[in-house]
């Protein structure tokens, strides 16, 4: 954090958190979130819950989550939601309001300055393929290409389509002239490398391609799948980016970007392989449409998608490796709490090809009685294997229970249990019964990685402050100048007890509450928090009857009793004290304490006296 600190100038942090609104930006990655009084409202990204605790305050540009403590000022959002460091947030940032991020000393931090690189660098590629594609007079084969696949014009233009000209370097010479280097392209995956007489040369990746440029669900190029036009040339039919920097293939979906608006409407997103497959979708009106592109899915893309949507409908050929494949999709899916159901095509077809013999409605019916993956998974098994044969029955059974051990929602495991006992006609008893062996087996299993992947995954519990101090911070921050002089005069420091609260009072005793969010990054995380509550959290107990200043008195009166109560306390193991020292001791106290309870006009005089006094308490 401290290093990270040093690396952007304050000017340029401060510059770049004065041109986002965190109203906007929040809004952007969760659009569910609505105005509600002075404030505006969500459920929280950070942990689970049925009713809004996530606040954000637009005015002190902050935003709290009653539920789970979580809060921070805009950084802090995009650092927590991206799993991103502060650097990485603010670049972000920084790039969606067209702000150069300004490091100190000048120079740019190696790892986060190569990904911004490598960003650029790819979508310069995919411009520089995209109007080779739609411009030059040697692309005329692509274009063809395209039109007898039905592909216009304006999905061309959508989806960034290109073309990745038939010579050896046609980007790497239009790169270097750009002024980047060839380690750079390599980084990218967009040249490989290659060692001839000891000297290393490199050469464009794709050639002679159809490009599709794959973003991330922030709309970033990221990396490539190149197909080929002809049939009869060697090669596969489609070439992907490798692995690098920024394309991480178990993560990203393929038009998740252009999804993402549709999915978080309809909370669905539909799964297809194929880019193709996702283009004609979203040509056909089905926007929440997104490919996985020939790879096996994995709990990250499930995590992502959970981000956005509660049920995913996956769309796979009815072939053999399809089902298989499916099914395997569909046990992360389930276990990562989403509904999902399967819709299969004809054999031979797949989502372009279906559309354009049959029409979007009938892809659109099929992902409406698409069954839910459990009856999926019966159908499969029903047709394969003789199910009247015990065998037959015991495979089923065994494949059910491993497909709903998947869940660990208790509540859907038992409706799951109940439709397939349905389904198999056995007793829901049975199952349940044979579920729990399953689970038991399962758990012995993973107890080995179990202790290591909790450790990591469990949120930190959340930290608890003493309710007076956290008020006394809200007081002073939402009613500053009536509440600082009480503060001043009658709240020694020494009368708080949570260090991270006591801090912030001691800044307030010198500064305003605006200096709380000027330099907000600068605290560390704990009290980053804490600042985020008391900004956002309006002190409830001011009303007509009672004002800031009653009500800090009154805080002060309690905090008062606190001390003089420990007092007491102490004074039972002052074993050095006399008889009388006792008792006169004893006396003052429960006289201070009287004079506490009958409020603050009474109390003011002993709470001067003591504070005035030299004696030390
Ligand atoms: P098209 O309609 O152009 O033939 P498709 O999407 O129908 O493409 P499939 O063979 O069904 O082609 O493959 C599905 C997806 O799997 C492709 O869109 C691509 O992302 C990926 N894929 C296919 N073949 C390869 C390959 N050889 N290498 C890497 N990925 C591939
Ligand atoms: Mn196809």
């Amino acid at each position: 954090m401290r290093y990270f600190q040093k690396m952007i100038s304050k000017e340029s942090i401060e510059e770049i958190r004065s041109r986002c609104d965190i109203v906007e930006v929040v809004g952007s990655y969760l659009p569910q979130l609505r105005r509600r009084g002075s404030t505006y409202k969500c459920n929280c990204p950070f942990h689970q819950e049925k009713t809004p605790s996530f606040t954000v305050n637009d005015a002190r540009q902050i935003f709290h989550c009653f539920g789970c403590g979580a809060g921070g000022d805009v950084f802090r959002f995009v650092m927590e939601y991206e799993k991103v460091d502060f650097v990485t947030a603010v670049s972000l940032l920084a790039e969606r309001v067209g702000v150069e991020v300004v490091y100190e000393g000048g120079g740019a931090p190696e790892k986060s300055g190569n990904k911004d690189v490598l960003f650029k660098l790819h979508s310069d590629a995919a411009l520089f393929y995209h109007r080779i594609l739609t411009d030059s007079p040697d692309a005329a084969e692509a274009r063809r290409y395209l039109q007898e696949r039905d592909l216009p014009p304006e999905m061309v233009k959508e989806f960034q389509i290109g073309h990745a000209p038939n010579e050896w370097d046609g980007l790497l010479k239009r790169a270097l002239k750009k002024g980047y280097a060839a380690e750079q392209l390599e980084a990218a995956g967009l040249v490989v490398p290659s060692e001839r007489d000891g000297k290393t040369s490199y050469y464009d990746r794709f050639r002679n391609r159809i490009m599709f440029p794959i973003c991330d669900h922030m709309g970033r190029v990221i990396g490539f799948s190149g197909r080929i036009m002809n049939k009869a040339e060697k090669g596969a039919k489609y070439v992907n980016s490798p692995e690098t920097l920024l394309f991480k293939k178990n993560r990203v979906l393929f038009a998740f970007d252009k999804a993402r608006k549709a999915i978080v409407d309809t909370r669905q997103v539909i799964v297809v392989e194929g880019q193709i497959d996702a283009i004609r979708c979203h040509q056909a009106g089905l926007s929440n449409v997104v490919a996985s592109q020939g790879t096996a899915l994995t709990e990250n893309h499930a995590r992502l998608i959970k981000r956005y949507a509660d049920e995913v409908v996956l769309v796979l050929d009815a072939d053999a490796a399809g089902v298989k494949a499916a099914l395997a999709s569909s046990e992360i899916f389930i276990a990562a709490e989403l509904a999902v159901r399967v819709a299969t095509l004809p054999p031979g077809e797949d989502p372009d090809s279906f559309i354009r013999r049959e029409g979007a409605d009938a892809l659109f019916s099929r992902v409406a009685e698409a069954p839910s993956a459990l009856d999926f998974l019966i159908d499969a098994y029903q047709k394969q294997d003789d199910v009247g044969t015990e065998a037959g029955q015991m495979r089923v059974v065994q494949a059910v229970l491993n497909f709903i051990a998947q869940c660990s929602s208790a509540a859907r495991r038992d409706q799951m249990i109940n439709h397939a006992a349905d389904r198999l006609h056995i007793s829901p008893k049975a199952l349940e019964h044979d579920l729990r062996r399953t689970l038991r087996a399962q758990l012995q299993q993973r107890s080995a990685h179990a202790a290591v992947s909790e450790s990591v995954q469990s949120p930190k519990p959340q930290k608890t402050y003493p309710r007076e101090e956290t008020a006394l911070l809200e007081l002073l921050v939402h009613h500053y100048h009536e509440v600082h002089p009480l503060v001043q005069e009658f709240l020694p420091p020494y009368l708080l007890s949570d260090p991270t609260c006591k801090k912030l009072v001691d800044i307030l005793m010198l500064d305003p509450p605006e200096t709380l969010t000027d330099g907000f990054h600068e605290h560390d995380e704990e009290t980053q928090k804490v600042i985020a509550r008391v900004q956002v959290e309006e002190s409830r107990s001011i009303d007509a009857e009672t004002t800031a200043v009653e009500l800090v008195q009154q805080y002060i009166l309690i905090f008062w009793k606190r001390y003089i109560e420990c007092e007491q306390a102490a004074l039972a193991q002052r074993t050095e004290l006399s008889n009388e020292q006792r008792f006169k001791e004893t006396t003052r106290l429960r006289h201070d304490l009287h004079s506490l309870a009958k409020g603050w006009d009474n109390a003011r005089p002993m709470l001067e006296m003591r504070l005035h006094s030299d004696v030390d308490f």
